[in-house]
């Protein structure tokens, strides 16, 4: 994607010519025009951060009207082929409903330029237009929103942020999560829940969960090089989140292996936590995914565990070393005994199985003691620590 300029006065495209890019308006304006019964009719005159001939370029179809600069104007191209690579990754039944709402979009379109005068529009047909037109606008924002994710990426604006996962029994910090941030120029820290769901969708996760390892594995190699020389217990390990859509990419676990063996840490310092879901969602690809990764001498954990449709059952088939009990039941396990049921559940269900289990979101010391007796040896939360810089950590590491 670049940009481009149009001088006051030049046409960008013209109606009826195939398309080959969208457009969002940096500086300027822009007419959108088109001929009914032979007469021009100006549809739309749109302005900074707008977008316009998107249409075409994901049906294939022809422009609809015909896009003249009405001042000098500076526009982000976005070309036909980066669409295509992201449509291609999209999922089936979304990249149906574009199509649809895009078909919609050109019969209301000419529908109603031919009812103008002919027909009164009808209430239903409003309905139906002013719909589609909020889901335009809908994945108009999200393009939007990406392409400032995007932005943020070649800016350097994210940020790896740790914390703690500690020992109960010894308080030590056994291990890290790697949680991302955005360093917003005016928000400030934006938290992941903002960002990774769309993320997810436009498949930028991939590129951006790449660099994640990256970023973890080099820090991980400073953090343990900051320990103390008499630490007992195993050696400090780096957790790290994937999504469904990172860990069904065909590639990524490859990609992850080089990351991993590329930067020096020992594989089996880290651990790639998964979501249940992940499981549920296509069980034999999972299982292939996750055989590869322990190939690679690389840990796997399930986050979240109990909130997904319980995978109990396919649990003993999958080669998985941790569970890491979800947060809301470990946050309401003091006031709720049907919480602390569930916890001391999981918790049996994991050493069955001969996993280890993490209890997320400890916030209170009462939970430490409930917790140890139920055999989880090892806990995440406020309590200890919160998320924090790299510079941040390594102090805490050193005592
Ligand atoms: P998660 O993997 O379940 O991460 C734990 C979340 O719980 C973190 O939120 C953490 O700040 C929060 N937390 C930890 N202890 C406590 C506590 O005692 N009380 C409360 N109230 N919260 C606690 P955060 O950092 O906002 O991350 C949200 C989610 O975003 C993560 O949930 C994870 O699903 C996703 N995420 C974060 N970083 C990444 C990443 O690098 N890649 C991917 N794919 N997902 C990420
Ligand atoms: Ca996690
Ligand atoms: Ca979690
Ligand atoms: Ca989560």
């Amino acid at each position: 994607n670049f940009k481009k300029t149009f001088r006051s006065g030049s046409i960008i495209f013209r109606e009826g010519e195939p398309g080959t890019a969208a457009y969002i308006i940096e500086k300027g304006m822009v007419e959108i025009a088109a001929l009914q019964r032979g007469e021009r009719r100006v549809m739309a005159l749109l302005t900074e951060g707008e977008i316009f001939g998107e249409m075409a370029l994901i049906d294939d179809g022809l422009r609809s009207a015909t896009a003249t600069a009405v001042q000098d104007t500076e526009v982000l191209v976005i070309n036909r082929e980066y669409v295509r690579d992201r449509l291609d990754g999209t999922d089936p039944l979304l990249k149906l409903f574009l199509h649809v709402i895009l078909k919609r979009l050109r019969e209301l379109d000419t529908d109603d330029r031919r009812s103008q005068s002919e027909r009164n529009p009808d209430g239903e047909r409003h309905r139906d237009r002013q719909q589609a037109w909020d889901s335009r606008d809908y994945v108009l924002t999200q393009l939007r929103f990406q392409q400032d994710l995007l932005n943020a990426f070649e800016r350097r604006e994210f940020r790896p942020y740790y914390q703690a996962i500690v020992s109960l029994e010894t308080g030590e910090i056994a291990g890290l999560e790697v949680l991302i941030r955005w360093n917003h120029p005016v928000r400030g820290l934006v938290s992941p829940d903002e960002f990774i769901g769309v993320m997810e969708e436009t498949g930028l996760i991939v590129p951006i969960g790449l660099w994640i390892f990256e970023e973890a594995c080099q820090a991980l190699l400073r953090f343990q090089e900051s320990l103390p020389h008499g630490r007992k217990g195993p050696p400090l390990y780096m957790s790290i989140n994937t999504s469904s859509r990172q860990f069904l990419d065909q590639n990524f676990i490859g990609r992850i292996g080089s990351v991993v063996y590329d930067s020096g840490v020992d594989p089996r310092h880290v651990v790639v936590e998964i979501t249940e879901r992940v499981l549920m969602q296509d069980p034999d690809r999972a299982a292939i995914a996750l055989d590869k990764l322990k190939e690679l001498g690389l840990r796997v954990a399930v986050d979240d565990f109990g909130t997904g449709y319980s995978s109990l059952n396919y649990l003993h088939r999958f080669p998985i070393d941790v569970l890491k009990v979800d947060r809301s039941f470990v946050s309401s396990m003091l006031l709720n005994r049907k919480s602390q049921g569930i916890v001391r559940a999981l918790t049996e269900l994991a050493q069955i199985n001969h996993m280890e289990v993490i209890a997320e979101g400890i916030d209170h010391r009462d939970q430490i003691n409930l917790l140890q007796d139920y055999g989880c040896r090892y806990g995440q939360g406020f309590l200890f620590t919160r998320p924090m810089s790299e510079a941040q950590m390594s102090p805490l590491l050193r005592t």
